[in-house]
């Protein structure tokens, strides 16, 4: 039997409900039960894909090619659990579906409405897809008393009445702030938004507070008491030093204890030794590294969450802290600004879309070919390693990206055929934007004897992606002969997968997103390789 357990937020947002999933995931998991986690978005966008990531934070594709919401990354790194496309709908998917079907007459004669036509395609979005999980934990985007919130708030109240409550769980995160002013924890916001959430008829069964200070037990009681949930119920959530001690955090205070008790569960001692494993690793690193991440978003680092996340992790496999010095890359565009990388053991250049910043970029990747810095480059880092190898090596001063426009040697290209299984996709430059990249999981041949093929030590590998342009295989015989090798290819050898400088310490480009892939109980061997070569650079320096 499938329960579901729906996670909702209030008061603000960034409450970290991705992460109350995701934890609470980890927490099931940990006591054997089998998980899927699956989040809801109230936005129109029919994905985040066309968002700029300043709205939206990163974009996380699925293998199954779906470009979804962050938290499915935190899902993925949390339970290990991959996340499918089928795990993440907005209201843009939904509402395309119930006009579509319109339009198809499946409902002739009908008005279609938000209830029950909408929250009916919701309902069965929830519950779609299905097996023999133990447990589907959803999370609903954006804060209760949004609008656009409403018609998913609906469905789950009816699931919750359908079902009733030994198959379904409302657990719904607030905020409980301290003034200082008053010098106390204030429990007023959370007793509003539990009113808000009542008012459209959902009774929360456990209360998850974030609190920058513990929430004494006499607050405790009276959020109990106004909110109509057992004071056991009434969950602390204390900011914690990294997040992967979330889960032990929400398990001292009682969280999946009283998931059990509401689903009449034997309360059984969940292990979470290897949670503690890596804690204990993440809190005492022997040494750390400094890597300089030149992107566009620096601002912002949800844009690279799960970049973070991958360095933590190849931290974890060297036992070393990984410092990151987010640099916005159009600096390096300045004359004697270059040198701000001198003090860094590698140098990371991420995906990225879009001409600002990219010669900043291609700078960057020539004082790490140059310095004999560790240089790592994903996608669109990868492509300006290529364009700076191509100009400085290989002497085409006019090699540049089509991205950018017409170029004089458009060493990378619009992709506008390419495979997937044994369909051909087709693209132009008219095509649509939003879901036509070549997207999820792609396999990719790694060449014998290269630096890819030792580190992941396997022959083929499977990757996701997420791009339009692509390295241009005609170059690369001029790009080989000065050394920057092709070493992963797709399996028919047209798309260039993997590049590799092989008279450099550690000089690597990928094509794809191995970032997605990275867990911190199975670090992504490109980061672990990565990472130890920036501690072997610490040590020249
Ligand atoms: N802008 C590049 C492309 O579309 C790279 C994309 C990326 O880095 N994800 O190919």
């Amino acid at each position: 039997m499938t329960r579901f357990i729906f996670i909702t937020g209030g008061v603000t947002s960034s409450l970290g409900k991705g992460l109350t999933a995701a934890a609470l995931g980890a927490l099931l998991q940990a006591r054997g039960f089998k998980v899927r986690l699956r989040k809801l978005d109230p936005y129109l966008n029919v994905d985040p894909g066309t968002m700029s990531p300043y709205q939206h934070g990163e974009v996380y594709v699925t293998d199954d090619g779906a470009e979804t919401d962050l938290d499915l990354g935190h899902y993925e790194r949390f339970t290990g659990v991959p996340s499918r496309r089928g795990d993440n709908v907005t209201a843009g998917q939904i509402y395309s579906q119930v006009i579509a079907r319109e339009r198809r007459g499946d409902y002739l004669g009908a008005t279609v409405q938000v209830i029950p036509h909408v929250t009916d395609a919701i309902k069965q979005f929830i519950l779609s897809e299905i097996q023999d999980e133990d447990f589907v934990v959803c999370e609903i985007g954006g804060t209760v008393g949004d609008i656009e919130g409403l018609p998913f708030l609906e469905a789950i109240r009816q699931l919750g009445n359908e079902m009733g409550p030994e198959r379904t769980l409302f657990v719904h995160l607030t905020l409980v702030p301290y003034l200082s002013s008053a010098g106390e924890l204030k429990t007023k916001p959370t007793q509003h938004s539990v009113k808000e959430l009542q008012g459209v008829g959902i009774k929360p069964d456990i209360l998850v507070c974030r609190s920058e200070r513990p929430i004494p037990l006499e607050a405790r009681r009276k959020i109990a008491l106004f909110c109509n949930v057992r004071p056991s119920a009434v969950i602390q959530a204390l900011d914690v030093d990294t997040i992967y001690a979330v889960p032990r955090a929400y398990h001292e205070e009682g969280l999946d204890d009283e998931v059990c008790r509401h689903f009449g569960l034997e309360r059984t001692t969940p292990d979470l030794s290897r949670w503690d494993w890596v804690t204990q690793r993440i809190r005492h690193p022997d040494g750390e590294v400094t890597i300089g991440v030149v992107g566009k978003y620096t601002t912002l680092i949800d844009c690279y969450k799960s970049l973070a996340e991958a360095m933590t992790h190849g931290g974890i496999a060297n036992n070393v802290r990984v410092k990151v010095n987010w640099l916005d890359s159009e600096i390096f565009e300045d004359e004697g600004t270059i040198q701000h990388l001198e003090d860094v053991h590698g140098i990371l250049v991420p995906g990225g879309f879009g001409e600002r910043g990219a010669e900043g970029k291609i700078a960057a990747a020539r004082f790490a070919r140059e310095r004999r810095i560790p240089y790592f480059g994903i996608c669109f880092g990868m492509q300006m390693a290529v364009i700076e190898a191509a100009r400085n090596l290989a002497g085409l001063p006019g090699a540049g990206s089509t991205e950018f426009g017409p170029c004089e040697d458009p060493v990378v290209g619009l992709l506008t055929e390419w495979t997937v299984g044994n369909r051909i996709e087709r693209r132009n430059i008219d095509s649509d934007k939003g879901g036509t990249m070549r997207l999820g999981a792609y396999p990719c041949v790694l060449a014998p004897g290269s630096r890819a093929r030792t580190i992941y030590g396997v022959p083929e590998i499977s990757e996701r992606h997420r791009h339009r342009y692509e390295v241009n295989i005609n170059y690369r015989e001029v790009l080989e002969a000065v050394g920057l090798r092709f070493s992963g290819l797709s399996p028919d050898g047209e798309l260039p997968e993997i590049v590799e400088l092989e008279a450099h310490p550690w000089f690597i480009g990928v094509q794809f997103h191995p970032e997605l892939k990275s867990k911190p109980f199975d670090p992504h061997p490109l980061f672990t390789s990565f990472i130890e070569a920036a501690v072997t650079q610490s040590r020249l320096m």
